[in-house]
């Protein structure tokens, strides 16, 4: 069940025969029936927690309308379905009643969230009524695409003590060349104004992107571009990818011409510069107290994470066991000093 099989259900069929059946992404009442169990709308908003510490990801939405060459996500996945914001509640609330203090706010594209349902992008509303469910601690803002980003959403995470400082906004490429045939909506220019106008709404925000490169037409003089872009904006976090060719996507028909090699060498590239960016970026933070979720134990440390950092991606703060703090608790910690990917400090309390 999943991408794989909604995607080459066929070829699957046909070379894995021993399979009894195989399930699309979104065949929840087939799956079932064919378990003989009856999907039960009541039970909506149920959740089995999977993750540990505290957190759960949190989808408002399946889906993508957005258009981007690379990309083969709206082929498995469909077109934008937004989950009604009371379903998105009801789930909320189940989850603050296990426990969870962390939400995780993914989908495809979540600023695009209630387009589709409601006519109008309902992030913000969306975000202002997760806020105020009592348990949840923390709300994290992923995947928010920046074309047509709904600016509102800007002074709903200034305003509330509960939305972290923090956006992951993937961007792809910073060039206009690559952007353009990306189909990814936005310039350069526009991205940069956007990048520093959620820098000046809110200073203390951690900002998270991801790249592509070796896209096709990724020229020596558009990765340039690329690692200025990097150099200027100096993002908190960055993830980066090398460009691989999907079938079925509208870049498909350009080949897949820069050599793997290439392509890692550029990532690598752009890997070290954003060692050294991370590096000065925690650097500055030394002194300052920040709220800290508990993860882990090792010896004498305990481990957490701070609101400008998500589970499994980003960095950890490690600080001096405590004996009256536990796995899951928040604490106050005092950031004491800071390497590429980590911070280290004290508690507080
Ligand atoms: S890259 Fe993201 S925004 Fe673009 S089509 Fe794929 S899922 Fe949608």
């Amino acid at each position: 069940m999943g991408c794989l099989s909604e995607r080459y259900l066929p070829e699957l069929k046909k070379n894995i025969p021993e399979v009894d059946e195989y399930f699309g992404s979104n065949n929840i009442p087939q799956i079932l029936k064919k378990i003989g169990g009856e999907f039960k709308h009541n039970l909506i908003g149920e959740r089995q927690i999977s993750t540990p510490n505290n957190f759960a990801y949190l989808k408002i939405s399946e889906g993508c309308d957005n258009p981007c060459s690379f990309c083969a996500i709206p082929i498995m996945r469909g077109l934008h379905k937004s989950k009604p914001i009371e379903q998105v509640m009801n789930e909320v609330i189940n989850l603050s009643k296990k426990n969870i203090k962390e939400l995780i706010v993914i989908a495809q594209d979540t600023t695009y969230y209630g387009l589709d349902l409601y006519g109008k992008r309902e992030l913000a509303s969306l975000l202002k009524s997760l806020s105020v469910v009592d348990g949840i601690e923390w709300i994290r803002l992923m995947y928010a695409f920046p074309s047509k980003f709904p600016i509102e959403v800007l002074d709903v995470i200034s305003d509330s003590e509960k939305i972290c400082k923090y956006i992951d906004i993937p961007v792809q490429h910073a060039s206009d060349n690559v952007l353009k045939s990306m189909r990814r909506g936005i310039t350069r220019r526009a991205l940069t104004e956007l990048l520093h106008k959620i820098r000046n709404k809110i200073p203390e925000i951690a900002l998270r992107t991801t790249l592509i490169v070796g896209y096709p037409n990724e020229t020596e003089k558009d990765f340039e571009e690329l690692i200025n872009f990097v150099k200027e904006i100096e993002f908190d976090r960055l993830g980066i990818f090398t460009y691989s060719q999907e079938e079925n996507t509208f870049a498909y028909e350009l080949g897949d011409p820069i050599p793997q090699k290439i392509k890692e060498e550029r990532q690598q590239i752009i890997m070290d510069l954003q060692r050294e960016i991370s590096f000065k970026r925690n650097i500055s933070r030394i002194g300052k107290t920040k709220k800290v979720l508990i993860e882990k134990e090792d010896g004498q440390n305990l481990i957490g994470r701070t609101e400008w950092d998500a589970p499994e991606i980003d960095n950890e703060i490690i600080f001096t066991k405590n004996k009256n703090l536990k796995i899951g608790d928040f604490t106050k910690v005092k950031i004491t000093d800071a390497l590429e990917y980590d911070l280290f400090g004290e508690s507080v309390v």
